[in-house]
């Protein structure tokens, strides 16, 4: 791995995800086409993106839930975009997921004790007595207790039921973790508990999170550095506070519009973006934003912006500002 990537844990090249449809007429979904990224160890690297942007079939392609089409993925230096069998199945201990639904995700039938020993089983690792003492030192890590263990989903609250979701990603000690929409599906009280959690679990596991939301305001609040995703691509990547203090990408800038702030005067005039998402079985020529960018010209219809960085760490796909 060259001398500055050296602290990448995990490296994004040119990765596709392209899914056929179900007969000719149906042509071809773009989900994530053509995304490079690195995620640093020990950070929280944030996406953003409206609903159907490719963000989950980037971070589920990241950890070899999906096969991706084209590109490749490189865990500490190794490529793991084509692994199969047993290295695949090594590798995945490694890259966990927490899902966006901990109630759709959670066995119904069975109890808590054996939703968090699945992993162990499917491994073939700390049976027995080991196994129940890891058990007990996830729950104690996700603030449950052994009252829990006996308990079923639907006996458990939504905040109860995703640390769960979330002592079960932890239970092989992975280095990544993909969060996806994770606490989308909370009230906001118990969102800003699990947040703190997260937040706390990192610190104390120096865990490395891919943290994934529809939700400027969420990702702001726990990543170091963001990515914005529209339609397949990613337009803007900088630090936390870099982008907080000035957005380049017209598309981060109308996100960041809708921001509620505390003070008024921090209120940013917001920007409606007209019409839908174009489709992404057919994308628009050009920048894929030009249908709904105010600041589009001719060029933005033919000509693709290629992401490149424009200040230290800073990278935005705009023509605006091309040298
Ligand atoms: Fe808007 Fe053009 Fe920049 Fe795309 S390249 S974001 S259409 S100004």
């Amino acid at each position: 791995m060259p001398e500055n990537e050296k602290g990448t844990l995990l490296k994004a090249d040119q990765v596709k995800v392209h899914f056929k449809g179900k007969n000719q007429r149906s042509g071809t979904v773009k989900a994530v086409d053509g995304v490079s990224l690195d995620i640093r160890r020990g950070e929280t690297f944030g996406v953003v993106g409206e609903s159907g942007c490719g963000k989950s079939t980037l971070g589920r392609t990241l950890i070899r839930l999906i096969d991706p089409t084209d590109g490749h993925i490189y865990l500490e230096g190794e490529d793991i975009s084509r692994l199969k069998g047993a290295g695949l199945k090594e590798m995945r201990r490694k890259l966990q997921i927490i899902f966006q639904d901990p109630s759709a995700c959670l066995n119904p039938r069975r109890t808590v004790r054996q939703i968090l020993m699945e992993p162990f089983e499917i491994h073939g690792m700390d049976k027995g007595k080991d196994a129940e003492e890891r058990i007990m030192e996830l729950l104690q890590l996700v603030g449950l207790d052994a009252y829990h263990l006996s308990r079923y989903p639907h006996e458990l609250s939504g905040g109860q039921k995703q640390r769960i979701g979330i002592a079960r990603a932890l239970a092989l000690k992975p280095d990544l973790i993909v969060c996806d929409e994770a606490v989308s599906a909370l009230d906001v009280s118990v969102q800003a508990q699990v947040l703190n959690l997260l937040q706390e679990l990192k610190e104390k596991l120096g865990l490395t999170y891919f943290f994934i939301s529809h939700n400027l305001n969420v990702v702001y609040q726990v990543s170091d550095r963001v990515g914005v995703m529209y339609l397949g691509k990613m337009v803007e990547v900088a630090d936390y506070d870099q982008l907080y203090e000035k957005r380049y990408h017209p598309y981060t800038e109308a996100l960041l519009s809708a921001i509620p702030q505390v003070n008024q005067e921090d209120q940013k005039e917001r920007i409606h973006l007209e019409g839908e998402v174009p489709s992404p079985t057919d994308p628009p020529s050009g920048c894929r934003f030009h249908t709904r960018c105010p600041k589009a010209c001719e060029r933005c219809r033919t000509e693709e912006p290629a992401l490149r960085e424009i200040a230290p760490g800073h990278q935005v796909a705009c023509h605006l500002y091309d040298a």
